[in-house]
């Protein structure tokens, strides 16, 4: 053991399974958070919102919640609870938005942070050559992007879903269809300032304490709470052209994807879904989108087939119209897609970005966005994709889906390997995320159960055949698993740990480490 490693030995037990139990205790509550002074404050009442994330699945209470006003409150706790050592059991998690899946963002019996309510810096771009916003690391994407839009600039990577905080995407990849070409968000970011698990506050970048930089983006929040980001900007374009066609050959589909993200001069955004058993398709289409040629689409009859969805976009200006066509009409005419499926919108860039809000609403006014969200996110590498495709596709999932599934490629050259995320080990590899909803106290193929069972059928697959798959977001149970995930980068990411949070009390939700008392 080097000396670091002496600390992280003495102090860290790996967890080997997840040993929190679901219950309030009051005997743990941490009176002594009380005697700080702050500029925001703690509360020890009504944590129970902190026990919930969007996954819904998973609720563990924790005795405080921490509303930090300034930077200060939040090394200020971090310090005090790393200066109790091994006495304390509290830990630490910093709390975004709480649209995690398994409880990552919640600590049992510790301090949730809620990053939304620090509002230190105010969020501020800077134009010129190399243009830049500096944000709270609880900023909302929805608010960065209404924000630089006054200045005509934008974020280039995003995530499909905009209600997300800056520290929660950075903390995992944020990954959508612009990562093709712009990378994953944690590509497009030039500085961070942390607050480290020994309550440092440190400014990092490339440049600057640069393996700190690296070990928070995609670190799973385990080595600093981000309170500050820098990210870079571009020109943001004002319309968009949305584009959807239907396969119904998975290789064909795969085919033209991989091509389009291969060419110079491409769409700027490219997705894809599968969809199994649905009805009436494209008429559901229609509210948003409209048919190249509408006789030929109502001809079209989607039912019982699996059917896959390449989904495109391009920016454009309102004076670029005819150059935009033509780039559209060239791209598209060296695809292979059913010519009957072919369906096209033109909307603002806001309301592209801002689709899934649409979603949102829609299923909140009916009681569905509250329900347990069992999703599985894997990274795949291309050469297995087909063979992924046949069994999920065509034998796990045949009959039903319980929500969106998305496939995509990206390319790995666009992902910068010094971060602490792990991809796959190919040049390109595909997101494929199925995004379940169960219907609470469901007994059927919609419930909770019966989906869970199926997840691991997907896993258990991927395993039996080898096909070297990463989880995004990911969720294990023990240290083997957590071993496995980061594969030679273990060393790297323990290191980083005893180094930045030798106590282990950063982001326990994640279940990799626990604190030893
Ligand atoms: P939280 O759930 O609050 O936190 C996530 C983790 O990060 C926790 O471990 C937490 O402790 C830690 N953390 C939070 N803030 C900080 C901080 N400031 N510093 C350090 N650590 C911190 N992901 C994609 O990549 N692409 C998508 O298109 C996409 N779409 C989504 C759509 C929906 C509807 C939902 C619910 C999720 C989606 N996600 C997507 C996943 C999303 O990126 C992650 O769940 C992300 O963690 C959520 O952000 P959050 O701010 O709610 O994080």
């Amino acid at each position: 053991c080097i000396p670091d490693r002496t600390n992280l030995c003495s102090n860290l037990s790996l967890a080997t399974q997840a040993v929190q139990t679901k219950s309030t205790s009051s005997s743990n509550i941490p009176f002594s958070l009380e005697t700080l002074t702050l500029d925001g404050y703690f509360s020890f009442e009504n944590t129970h919102h902190a026990a919930k994330d969007f996954g819904n699945t998973n609720h563990f209470h924790p005795s405080a919640i921490l509303y930090p006003k300034s930077v200060s409150d939040i090394f200020s706790t971090i310090k005090h609870i790393f200066n109790m050592g091994s006495t304390s059991a509290l830990t630490v998690a910093a709390r975004g938005h709480g649209h995690s899946l398994q409880g990552q963002s919640q600590a049992h019996q510790g301090v949730v942070i809620y990053m939304q309510s620090l509002k230190e810096p105010r969020m501020k771009i800077h134009t010129g050559e190399l243009p830049f916003v500096d944000v709270s690391g609880g900023e909302l994407w929805i608010n960065i992007l209404h924000e630089t839009l006054k200045y005509g600039l934008s974020p280039m990577s995003w995530t499909d879903y905009l209600y997300l905080s800056v520290g929660g995407t950075l903390s995992n990849a944020g990954i959508s269809g612009q990562a093709f070409h712009h990378g994953p968000q944690i590509n497009n970011v030039y500085q961070l300032e942390v607050v480290t698990g020994k309550g440092e506050v440190v400014t990092c970048s490339e440049k600057q304490n640069a393996d700190l930089f690296h070990g928070v983006l995609g670190g799973l929040g385990q080595f600093g709470i981000i309170t500050r980001a820098r990210i870079s900007l571009g020109p943001a374009p004002k319309m968009v052209k949305w584009i959807r066609v239907l396969y119904s050959e998975f290789s064909i589909f795969s085919r033209d994807q991989e091509h389009l993200i291969s060419i110079e001069n491409s769409f700027d955004y490219i997705e894809g879904f599968v969809i199994i058993n649905r009805t009436g398709l494209l008429n559901n289409w229609r509210s948003s989108f409209n048919p190249k040629d509408p006789l030929l689409a109502s001809q079209f009859n989607s039912d019982g087939k699996i059917l896959y969805c390449l989904e495109m976009a391009i920016y454009f200006n309102p004076d670029e119209n005819n150059i935009m066509n033509q780039k559209t009409e060239s791209l598209l005419s060296e695809l292979s897609y059913i010519p009957s499926t072919l369906f096209l919108s033109e909307v603002s860039y806001m309301d592209f970005l801002n689709r899934v809000h649409l979603s949102e609403i829609k299923l909140r006014a009916k009681g569905l966005w509250e329900v347990p969200h069992p999703w599985l996110n894997l990274l795949i590498p291309k050469s297995k994709i087909s063979k992924f495709a046949q069994e999920v596709f065509g034998n796990i999932l045949k009959d039903n889906s319980n929500g969106p599934i998305l496939i995509y490629p990206v390319n790995k050259s666009k992902w910068n390997n010094k971060t602490t995320f792990v991809t796959p080990d190919e040049d390109i590899f595909y997101l494929v995320a199925f995004l379940s909803s169960a219907m609470p106290s469901s007994t059927g193929k919609d419930g909770l159960e019966h989906i869970m069972t199926q997840n691991q059928k997907i896993l258990n697959f991927c395993a039996a055949a080898d096909l070297g798959i990463k989880q995004y977001l990911p969720h294990y149970h023990t240290q083997e698993e957590w071993r496995d995930h980061f594969g030679p980068h273990w060393e790297l990411f323990v290191k980083r740990k005893s180094t930045y949070d030798p106590l282990a009390i950063l982001a326990p939700g994640q279940r990799i480490f626990h604190k030893a008392i």
